[in-house]
């Protein structure tokens, strides 16, 4: 095993001395991950109003319970299990149309939610991004603020002559100082960061767990405790991923019970083109394992498996410069949900840089 999931202690201890714990528990809950919302914004990062509202609409017709996230990270640490509907939502960036389009729909609706801000981008780009008085006014009507690093910048992308200790001078700058800036504004906040454009490292999540952050990405998949405190996926739900279809299915999701995966850094070479992924499960009956698939861009891909638990992955296809992931999905042996897993990759171009 080579990282401890964030299955706490004692309920690792119930699972061995319980029998009616020998299966991994449910406790999933997905996190809706948004940029703008707006019908003015570039449409890859956005939604409309009106898409925003569906979803919320779909949220509440279909009685999801809407958790604050720092009562889902409650929940997962004490291994307390979720209802079956449970979602967090949360917004990238702090973008005004946030606070004009989204705060009032969503509090009408009593639903809580995340905003993750980048202090430095407020301050030079005020036209753009929330004041700290609309946070607090945010946050006195239930929000939570918390960290999207200062900068917004590739953060794992080295610079050219930049040694391992300016590097890590430059990450405590854009996290640690983000923090300091928040907590300085709006009272001490939990330490929740959300990488720019979901980009993290070993190195990176090594930092985050030395200052005491988790870490939120932006590959899909539920939280579960079986995610990686600083590798917590999160489901994409602007541009082409707002279609309530395909969104119904990300929320009714159940995390994979992975309990390693290779490779676990996300940044390939330029030549690895067709990384294969090696993904170790713990033992479980909730999903059907003859019936699990991956999914490389738009190709379909076939596990092989080396034993009952675990199995590897080869996409068909090059992967394509820049951010992509291989999801690996089961249907559960009773019931509708999918069991999910996804994998992140960033493959740079020759020069060892990719687009945003
Ligand atoms: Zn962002």
């Amino acid at each position: 095993m080579k990282f401890i999931p964030l299955l706490s202690a004692s309920l690792l201890l119930l699972a061995c001395t319980d029998s009616r714990s020998q299966e991994p528990r449910d406790n999933s809950i997905a996190i809706l991950q948004y940029h703008h919302v707006s019908d003015a914004t570039p449409a890859v990062t956005s939604v409309t109003p009106q898409q925003f509202e569906s979803h919320l609409d779909y949220l509440a017709d279909n009685e999801f319970q809407v958790f604050s996230i720092t009562e889902a990270h409650q929940r997962i640490e004490q291994g307390q299990d979720f209802p079956e509907k449970a979602v967090v939502i949360t917004f990238d960036d702090g973008y005004h149309n946030v606070y004009h389009n989204a705060a009032e729909l969503l509090e009408q609706r009593g639903m809580p939610y995340a905003v993750f801000v980048n202090p430095d981008l407020m301050a030079s780009t005020p036209s753009a991004y929330m004041s700290w008085e609309q946070l607090r006014d945010l946050q006195q009507r239930g929000a939570t603020i918390v960290n999207h690093g200062q900068t917004h910048d590739h953060l794992i992308r080295r610079r050219s002559g930049e040694s391992q200790a300016d590097w890590r001078q430059r990450m405590k700058y854009d996290v640690v100082s983000a923090q300091q800036a928040i907590d300085d504004n709006l009272g001490e906040q939990p330490k929740y960061f959300a990488y720019p454009f979901g980009e993290y490292d070993p190195d990176l999540q090594q930092l985050l767990k030395q200052w005491g952050f988790l870490g939120f990405a932006q590959h899909s998949g539920p939280w579960s405790p079986y995610s990686e405190k600083t590798a917590i996926t999160r489901f994409p739900a602007s541009g082409r991923y707002a279609r309530l279809e395909t969104l119904a299915t990300k929320l009714n999701s159940r995390a994979l019970p992975v309990i390693d995966y290779q490779p676990q850094d996300p940044l390939l070479k330029h030549q690895q083109t067709k990384p294969t992924l090696r993904v170790t499960l713990e033992q479980s009956k909730s999903f059907q394992r003859q019936a699990l698939q991956c999914f490389s861009g738009g190709d379909v891909l076939k596990p092989e498996w080396q034993s009952e638990t675990e199995f590897s992955v080869t996409p068909t296809s090059d992967l394509p410069i820049g951010r992509s992931r291989i999801n690996c999905t089961a249907p559960a042996t009773e019931g509708s949900p999918y069991y999910w897993f996804s994998a992140a990759f960033i493959r740079p171009d020759s020069s060892g840089s990719w687009p945003d």
